[in-house]
């Protein structure tokens, strides 16, 4: 209770907890698609994800992001996201 880490957020892929600055925030755009939003500037709904393969799979796997966002989001739009984060070198 008497933590004093800033905002913690839950991983969409391992579940586990940590602070809002070692996750990566995802957004769904309106046609589906997951975008990496690094600097949290865009508004509504994110999802976060740690910069580590394993958790973009566990994500894959259990269609979390779909879930976190309530979007309509497919399993290719999760895997593009992952190759984006790679590409970004957040992988
Ligand atoms: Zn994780």
């Amino acid at each position: 209770m008497a933590e004093r880490a800033g905002p913690e957020r839950t991983c969409v892929g391992c579940r586990r907890k940590g602070p809002k600055g070692s996750l990566l925030r995802v957004v769904a755009s309106p046609d589906g698609e997951l975008v990496p939003d690094p600097r949290a500037s865009t508004p509504g709904r994110g999802a976060y994800v740690h910069g580590r393969s394993e958790c973009v799979e566990l994500a894959i796997e259990k269609a979390s992001f779909a879930r976190q966002l309530r979007a309509s989001i497919g399993r290719d739009a999760t895997v593009r996201l992952r190759d984006r984060m790679r590409s970004m070198g957040a992988l």
